[in-house]
Protein backbone atom coordinates (compact mmCIF):
# COMPACT_ATOMS: atom_id res chain seq x y z
CA UNK A 1 0.00 0.00 0.00
CA UNK A 2 0.82 3.51 -1.15
CA UNK A 3 -0.67 6.93 -0.24
CA UNK A 4 -0.69 6.45 -4.34
CA UNK A 5 -2.79 3.31 -4.33
CA UNK A 6 -4.66 4.64 -1.34
CA UNK A 7 -6.18 7.51 -3.30
CA UNK A 8 -7.15 5.35 -5.86
CA UNK A 9 -8.47 2.69 -4.03
CA UNK A 10 -10.41 4.34 -0.97
CA UNK A 11 -10.94 8.02 -2.10
CA UNK A 12 -13.06 8.80 1.43
CA UNK A 13 -10.36 7.33 3.85
CA UNK A 14 -7.58 9.42 1.94
CA UNK A 15 -9.40 12.66 1.78
CA UNK A 16 -9.83 12.50 5.88
CA UNK A 17 -6.27 11.34 6.41
CA UNK A 18 -4.92 13.90 3.91
CA UNK A 19 -6.51 16.75 5.42
CA UNK A 20 -6.03 15.56 8.63
CA UNK A 21 -2.14 15.84 7.75
CA UNK A 22 -2.07 19.01 6.11
CA UNK A 23 -4.60 20.86 8.84
CA UNK A 24 -2.97 18.51 11.93
CA UNK A 25 -6.47 17.57 12.64
CA UNK A 26 -6.53 13.70 12.72
CA UNK A 27 -9.15 12.37 14.00
CA UNK A 28 -9.11 10.83 17.55
CA UNK A 29 -11.02 7.43 16.02
CA UNK A 30 -11.67 6.08 12.81
CA UNK A 31 -14.03 3.41 11.77
CA UNK A 32 -13.23 1.33 8.68
CA UNK A 33 -16.55 -0.45 7.39
CA UNK A 34 -18.39 -1.78 4.57
CA UNK A 35 -17.85 -6.18 4.11
CA UNK A 36 -15.34 -8.93 4.40
CA UNK A 37 -14.02 -8.72 1.46
CA UNK A 38 -12.26 -5.59 2.42
CA UNK A 39 -8.12 -5.55 2.94
CA UNK A 40 -9.04 -4.32 6.10
CA UNK A 41 -5.44 -5.36 7.46
CA UNK A 42 -3.53 -3.93 5.28
CA UNK A 43 -5.28 -0.65 5.33
CA UNK A 44 -4.99 -0.26 9.09
CA UNK A 45 -1.26 -0.92 8.75
CA UNK A 46 -0.49 1.92 6.26
CA UNK A 47 -2.27 4.28 8.85
CA UNK A 48 -0.63 2.90 11.74
CA UNK A 49 2.58 3.15 9.76
CA UNK A 50 1.81 6.75 7.80
CA UNK A 51 0.50 8.20 11.60
CA UNK A 52 4.05 7.36 12.82
CA UNK A 53 5.79 8.31 9.80
CA UNK A 54 8.84 10.72 10.41
CA UNK A 55 7.29 12.79 7.26
CA UNK A 56 4.31 14.23 9.47
CA UNK A 57 2.30 12.53 6.15
CA UNK A 58 1.75 9.40 4.62
CA UNK A 59 4.38 6.74 5.03
CA UNK A 60 7.03 7.80 2.90
CA UNK A 61 8.55 4.17 3.43
CA UNK A 62 12.13 5.44 3.58
CA UNK A 63 12.63 6.95 7.66
CA UNK A 64 14.19 5.32 10.36
CA UNK A 65 10.35 5.12 11.73
CA UNK A 66 8.94 3.81 8.56
CA UNK A 67 11.95 1.22 8.42
CA UNK A 68 11.15 -0.21 11.97
CA UNK A 69 7.48 -0.36 11.32
CA UNK A 70 7.91 -2.52 8.35
CA UNK A 71 10.22 -4.40 10.35
CA UNK A 72 7.37 -5.27 12.70
CA UNK A 73 9.33 -3.13 15.40
CA UNK A 74 6.45 -0.79 16.74
CA UNK A 75 6.35 1.06 19.77
CA UNK A 76 3.89 3.38 19.47
CA UNK A 77 1.37 1.07 18.16
CA UNK A 78 -0.62 -1.64 19.38
CA UNK A 79 -2.99 -3.91 17.55
CA UNK A 80 -5.57 -6.40 18.78
CA UNK A 81 -7.23 -8.53 16.67
CA UNK A 82 -11.18 -10.03 17.21
CA UNK A 83 -10.79 -11.86 13.77
CA UNK A 84 -10.32 -15.15 15.71
CA UNK A 85 -13.09 -14.74 18.73
CA UNK A 86 -13.89 -12.59 21.74
CA UNK A 87 -12.16 -9.27 22.62
CA UNK A 88 -12.10 -8.99 26.65
CA UNK A 89 -11.83 -6.25 28.99
CA UNK A 90 -8.81 -6.91 29.84
CA UNK A 91 -7.53 -7.36 26.45
CA UNK A 92 -8.87 -3.12 26.32
CA UNK A 93 -6.90 -2.64 29.87
CA UNK A 94 -4.29 -3.52 28.49
CA UNK A 95 -4.09 -1.39 25.83
CA UNK A 96 -4.86 1.57 28.18
CA UNK A 97 -1.71 1.24 30.39
CA UNK A 98 0.44 0.00 27.34
CA UNK A 99 -0.22 3.95 26.40
CA UNK A 100 -0.27 5.44 30.00
CA UNK A 101 2.90 3.92 30.90
CA UNK A 102 4.77 4.70 27.63
CA UNK A 103 5.67 8.09 26.86
CA UNK A 104 6.33 9.80 23.31
CA UNK A 105 9.34 8.83 21.52
CA UNK A 106 11.85 11.42 20.06
CA UNK A 107 10.28 12.47 16.83
CA UNK A 108 7.11 10.89 16.93
CA UNK A 109 3.97 13.04 16.61
CA UNK A 110 1.44 10.27 16.87
CA UNK A 111 0.82 7.28 18.11
CA UNK A 112 -1.77 4.38 17.08
CA UNK A 113 -4.05 1.76 18.31
CA UNK A 114 -6.14 -0.80 15.83
CA UNK A 115 -8.90 -3.27 16.79
CA UNK A 116 -9.76 -5.19 13.70
CA UNK A 117 -13.14 -6.85 14.00
CA UNK A 118 -14.45 -4.56 16.91
CA UNK A 119 -17.30 -6.25 16.71
CA UNK A 120 -16.16 -9.30 18.50
CA UNK A 121 -15.52 -7.09 21.69
CA UNK A 122 -17.77 -8.38 24.21
CA UNK A 123 -20.33 -5.62 26.21
CA UNK A 124 -17.59 -5.17 28.96
CA UNK A 125 -14.86 -4.82 26.25
CA UNK A 126 -16.72 -2.36 24.70
CA UNK A 127 -17.54 -0.03 27.87
CA UNK A 128 -13.72 0.25 28.77
CA UNK A 129 -12.85 1.10 25.14
CA UNK A 130 -15.65 3.71 24.93
CA UNK A 131 -14.26 5.38 28.23
CA UNK A 132 -10.74 5.62 26.84
CA UNK A 133 -12.38 7.11 23.92
CA UNK A 134 -14.28 9.64 26.13
CA UNK A 135 -11.32 10.57 27.69
CA UNK A 136 -9.05 11.53 24.30
CA UNK A 137 -5.16 12.12 24.72
CA UNK A 138 -3.94 14.10 22.10
CA UNK A 139 -1.93 12.32 19.67
CA UNK A 140 -3.37 8.84 19.97
CA UNK A 141 -5.21 7.92 17.51
CA UNK A 142 -7.54 4.86 17.12
CA UNK A 143 -8.51 2.57 14.35
CA UNK A 144 -11.27 0.10 14.48
CA UNK A 145 -12.98 -2.28 11.46
CA UNK A 146 -16.13 -3.70 11.30
CA UNK A 147 -17.70 -6.42 8.34
CA UNK A 148 -20.92 -4.14 9.23
CA UNK A 149 -21.59 -0.43 10.62
CA UNK A 150 -24.60 -2.53 12.00
CA UNK A 151 -22.58 -4.92 14.04
CA UNK A 152 -20.42 -2.08 16.20
CA UNK A 153 -23.09 -0.30 18.90
CA UNK A 154 -23.71 3.12 18.37
CA UNK A 155 -22.02 5.03 21.09
CA UNK A 156 -18.62 3.63 20.02
CA UNK A 157 -19.96 4.52 16.33
CA UNK A 158 -20.80 8.20 17.84
CA UNK A 159 -17.29 8.58 18.46
CA UNK A 160 -15.82 7.89 15.66
CA UNK A 161 -15.07 9.10 12.11
CA UNK A 162 -16.73 6.46 9.71
CA UNK A 163 -15.39 5.57 6.49
CA UNK A 164 -16.69 3.22 4.33
CA UNK A 165 -14.41 0.81 2.60
CA UNK A 166 -14.66 -0.49 -0.91
CA UNK A 167 -14.52 -3.83 -0.62
CA UNK A 168 -12.34 -6.19 -2.93
CA UNK A 169 -14.45 -8.28 -5.37
CA UNK A 170 -14.90 -12.27 -4.73
CA UNK A 171 -13.25 -12.92 -8.79
CA UNK A 172 -10.27 -10.58 -7.37
CA UNK A 173 -9.62 -12.41 -4.26
CA UNK A 174 -10.68 -16.51 -5.82
CA UNK A 175 -7.65 -15.28 -8.52
CA UNK A 176 -5.51 -13.81 -5.85
CA UNK A 177 -5.24 -17.31 -4.00
CA UNK A 178 -6.13 -19.78 -6.04
CA UNK A 179 -2.50 -20.68 -6.76
CA UNK A 180 -1.82 -21.08 -3.19
CA UNK A 181 -4.66 -22.14 -1.24
CA UNK A 182 -6.38 -24.94 -4.66
CA UNK A 183 -9.64 -23.60 -6.56
CA UNK A 184 -11.62 -25.20 -4.45
CA UNK A 185 -10.88 -23.51 -1.10
CA UNK A 186 -10.30 -19.90 -3.05
CA UNK A 187 -13.78 -20.25 -3.88
CA UNK A 188 -15.36 -21.41 -0.12
CA UNK A 189 -12.82 -18.25 0.94
CA UNK A 190 -13.64 -15.69 -1.78
CA UNK A 191 -16.30 -14.04 0.38
CA UNK A 192 -15.05 -14.88 3.82
CA UNK A 193 -12.14 -11.81 3.86
CA UNK A 194 -9.91 -9.70 1.55
CA UNK A 195 -6.94 -10.08 3.98
CA UNK A 196 -4.92 -12.07 1.87
CA UNK A 197 -2.70 -13.35 5.33
CA UNK A 198 -6.21 -14.59 6.62
CA UNK A 199 -7.47 -16.12 3.75
CA UNK A 200 -3.91 -18.47 3.63
CA UNK A 201 -4.28 -18.75 7.07
CA UNK A 202 -7.45 -20.26 7.45
CA UNK A 203 -6.81 -22.33 4.30
CA UNK A 204 -4.50 -24.00 6.44
CA UNK A 205 -6.86 -25.13 9.66
CA UNK A 206 -7.53 -28.94 9.68
CA UNK A 207 -11.24 -27.81 10.24
CA UNK A 208 -11.75 -25.40 6.94
CA UNK A 209 -9.91 -28.37 4.80
CA UNK A 210 -12.09 -31.43 6.14
CA UNK A 211 -14.97 -28.73 5.76
CA UNK A 212 -14.08 -28.13 2.44
CA UNK A 213 -13.62 -31.47 1.44
CA UNK A 214 -17.06 -32.47 2.10
CA UNK A 215 -18.57 -29.12 0.79
CA UNK A 216 -16.88 -29.79 -1.96
CA UNK A 217 -17.81 -34.01 -2.13
CA UNK A 218 -21.46 -32.68 -2.06
CA UNK A 219 -21.36 -30.30 -4.72
CA UNK A 220 -20.25 -32.45 -7.46
CA UNK A 221 -22.19 -35.34 -6.44
CA UNK A 222 -25.19 -33.34 -7.68
CA UNK A 223 -23.72 -33.87 -10.89
CA UNK A 224 -25.00 -37.67 -10.29
CA UNK A 225 -28.60 -36.72 -9.21
CA UNK A 226 -30.48 -35.65 -6.18
CA UNK A 227 -30.35 -38.95 -4.70
CA UNK A 228 -26.77 -39.33 -4.74
CA UNK A 229 -26.74 -35.50 -2.75
CA UNK A 230 -28.49 -36.62 -0.34
CA UNK A 231 -26.32 -39.49 0.60
CA UNK A 232 -23.34 -37.27 0.77
CA UNK A 233 -24.49 -34.98 3.17
CA UNK A 234 -25.45 -37.67 5.36
CA UNK A 235 -22.10 -39.21 5.03
CA UNK A 236 -20.57 -35.38 5.65
CA UNK A 237 -22.88 -36.36 9.15
CA UNK A 238 -21.14 -39.45 9.64
CA UNK A 239 -17.82 -38.43 9.09
CA UNK A 240 -18.32 -36.16 12.11
CA UNK A 241 -17.42 -32.54 11.72
CA UNK A 242 -17.04 -33.21 15.30
CA UNK A 243 -15.98 -29.38 16.10
CA UNK A 244 -18.07 -26.44 15.68
CA UNK A 245 -15.49 -24.56 14.19
CA UNK A 246 -15.55 -27.18 11.23
CA UNK A 247 -19.59 -27.59 10.41
CA UNK A 248 -19.62 -23.50 10.78
CA UNK A 249 -17.12 -23.55 8.14
CA UNK A 250 -19.10 -26.57 6.34
CA UNK A 251 -22.39 -24.59 6.63
CA UNK A 252 -21.33 -21.38 4.82
CA UNK A 253 -19.09 -22.96 2.36
CA UNK A 254 -23.09 -24.92 1.29
CA UNK A 255 -24.77 -21.60 1.96
CA UNK A 256 -21.85 -19.80 -0.34
CA UNK A 257 -22.88 -22.76 -3.08
CA UNK A 258 -26.47 -22.15 -2.45
CA UNK A 259 -26.72 -18.67 -2.56
CA UNK A 260 -24.52 -18.42 -6.12
CA UNK A 261 -27.00 -21.16 -7.85
CA UNK A 262 -29.95 -18.84 -6.97
CA UNK A 263 -28.11 -15.20 -7.78
CA UNK A 264 -25.99 -17.53 -10.56
CA UNK A 265 -23.13 -15.62 -8.83
CA UNK A 266 -19.60 -17.40 -8.53
CA UNK A 267 -19.14 -18.64 -11.59
CA UNK A 268 -15.65 -18.19 -11.79
CA UNK A 269 -14.79 -21.02 -9.80
CA UNK A 270 -14.33 -24.75 -9.93
CA UNK A 271 -18.20 -25.38 -9.19
CA UNK A 272 -19.32 -22.92 -12.35
CA UNK A 273 -20.97 -26.10 -13.77
CA UNK A 274 -23.07 -27.44 -10.58
CA UNK A 275 -24.23 -23.40 -9.67
CA UNK A 276 -25.14 -22.85 -13.24
CA UNK A 277 -27.49 -26.64 -13.62
CA UNK A 278 -28.28 -26.20 -9.94
CA UNK A 279 -29.63 -22.86 -9.76
CA UNK A 280 -31.25 -23.26 -13.21
CA UNK A 281 -33.03 -26.69 -12.59
CA UNK A 282 -33.76 -26.33 -8.79
CA UNK A 283 -34.11 -22.88 -7.65
CA UNK A 284 -37.16 -23.84 -5.12
CA UNK A 285 -35.01 -26.41 -3.93
CA UNK A 286 -31.86 -24.44 -3.56
CA UNK A 287 -34.05 -21.93 -1.49
CA UNK A 288 -35.82 -24.20 0.62
CA UNK A 289 -32.16 -25.42 1.38
CA UNK A 290 -30.79 -22.28 2.31
CA UNK A 291 -33.74 -21.05 4.43
CA UNK A 292 -33.21 -24.34 6.30
CA UNK A 293 -29.40 -23.88 6.45
CA UNK A 294 -30.02 -20.25 7.74
CA UNK A 295 -32.57 -20.94 10.40
CA UNK A 296 -30.06 -23.75 11.69
CA UNK A 297 -27.52 -20.99 11.95
CA UNK A 298 -29.74 -19.04 13.60
CA UNK A 299 -30.33 -20.56 16.42
CA UNK A 300 -29.01 -21.44 19.66
CA UNK A 301 -25.63 -22.72 18.93
CA UNK A 302 -26.18 -25.07 22.44
CA UNK A 303 -29.18 -26.37 20.61
CA UNK A 304 -27.64 -27.36 17.05
CA UNK A 305 -27.40 -30.65 15.68
CA UNK A 306 -25.18 -30.74 13.22
CA UNK A 307 -26.36 -34.76 12.06
CA UNK A 308 -29.94 -33.04 12.41
CA UNK A 309 -29.42 -30.38 10.45
CA UNK A 310 -27.53 -32.65 7.61
CA UNK A 311 -30.24 -34.91 8.16
CA UNK A 312 -33.11 -31.86 7.08
CA UNK A 313 -31.22 -30.63 4.33
CA UNK A 314 -31.20 -34.32 2.55
CA UNK A 315 -34.38 -34.67 3.20
CA UNK A 316 -35.40 -31.94 1.24
CA UNK A 317 -33.05 -33.14 -1.51
CA UNK A 318 -35.04 -36.02 -1.25
CA UNK A 319 -38.23 -34.54 -1.23
ZN1 LIG B 1 8.33 7.39 6.90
Amino acid sequence: MDAARLKAEQPALYRLLERGFREDSLPQAILLYSSPRCAFRDLVHFIAQSLTCASGSFACGTCPQCHRFLDGHRPDYVEIDGGDGNITKDQIAALRDFFAQSAVQNGIKHRAYAIIDCQSMNDRAANALLKFLEEPTPGITAILTAPALESVIPTIISRCETIRINPRSRQEIYDSIADAVGQDAAYFLSDYSGDEQRLLDTAELDDFKLAGELAAEFIRSLDRGLEPASFALLEAARRGLGKPRCYNFFYGDVSRFLSDALAQDGLFGPFAPQIERFGREQPDLAARMELSLRESQSKAKANLSFAGVLARLAKLLIG
